[in-house]
């Protein structure tokens, strides 16, 4: 059977690290090492580098790479002190990612605040990296799948499938108890949970909400590595990842995109995604 065929994505999480003198560099190192036209690669510095990797990027003929945001404020403007709007990106970036538990547990985020977020990514045609992820103690109590499909549903409570399948949306299934600790999932994990994720978009409603699950890109993070990429990869409902740490390395970008390029390959190949 033919399925539909969604892109392996690999996708850069630089989180507060780099600045505007070193930036460009490093994003230049990772797309000189990471030429493939079978993987979307993203690359997500902090707001001040946004405009030095453009730069860089461009200068280098490497424009293929896009850039993105890690995080946007849910107004257009207005008395918010140091925070971002999503107009202000326009020529900046054109992927954002939204809640990441870092700014669920370091900014208070909540559910339906990131659906606010998430409506201004779609109204500005920002892709969006949508986190999802459980914590231990949840997993541990056999919860997971629960906590994740709540998450979904009040990210993207009010959405339009239409309007999220045309801007592109991605959701990375990122365990919080994986991400920057060097333990990771198993891939059979990430694999169940990215089913579950398909399936409760599939439910959101309407026409669209079907299509919408069957071309959703479901990225695994959490402490992924050169080393570990593969796993994650075997799994055919997995398209890709979202990297941290790992991603400020130019080595480790390179052999994470190597695999997810063969993996783009070898799915083509068979006819299975
Ligand atoms: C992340 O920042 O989304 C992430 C998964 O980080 P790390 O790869 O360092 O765990």
């Amino acid at each position: 059977m033919i399925r539909a065929m969604r892109p392996l994505v690999i996708a850069a999480n630089w989180k507060m690290h780099t600045t505007p003198a070193d930036a460009g560099e490093l994003a230049t190192a990772i797309a000189r090492r990471t030429r493939d036209p079978d993987v979307v690669r993203v690359i997500c510095p902090p707001f001040v580098c946004l405009a030095a990797v453009r730069d860089a990027l461009v200068l280098a003929g490497d424009d293929d790479v896009a850039v993105g945001a890690q995080n946007i404020h849910h107004e257009l403007a207005g008395a918010y002190t140091g925070e971002i709007a999503a107009p202000m990106l326009a020529g900046l970036a054109t992927w954002v990612i939204l809640g990441h538990s870092e700014r669920r547990r370091d900014a208070g985020e909540t559910d339906p605040l990131i659906a606010r977020k998430l409506t201004r990514a779609v109204e500005f045609g920002l892709r969006p990296i949508l986190c999802v992820g459980e914590q231990l103690d949840e997993r541990d109590a056999g919860r997971a799948s629960e906590v994740v499909e709540a998450q979904l549903r009040g990210c993207l409570a009010g959405a339009d499938p239409a309007a999220l399948a045309g801007v592109g949306l991605v959701v990375a299934y990122e365990p919080v108890w994986a991400i920057g600790t060097g333990r990771t999932a198993r891939g059979s994990d990430a694999a169940a949970m990215a089913d579950t994720i398909r399936s409760t978009v599939a439910e959101l409603g309407g026409a669209s909400s079907r299509p919408l699950a069957e071309y959703l890109p479901v990225l695994y993070g959490g402490s992924v590595t050169s080393a570990s990429i593969a796993e994650f990869l075997a799994e055919p409902s997995i398209d890709g990842a979202l990297v941290g740490g790992a991603s400020l390395k130019p080595d480790e970008m390179a052999g994470i995109v190597a695999r997810a390029g063969l993996t783009a390959r070898a799915r083509r190949a068979a006819g299975v995604a």
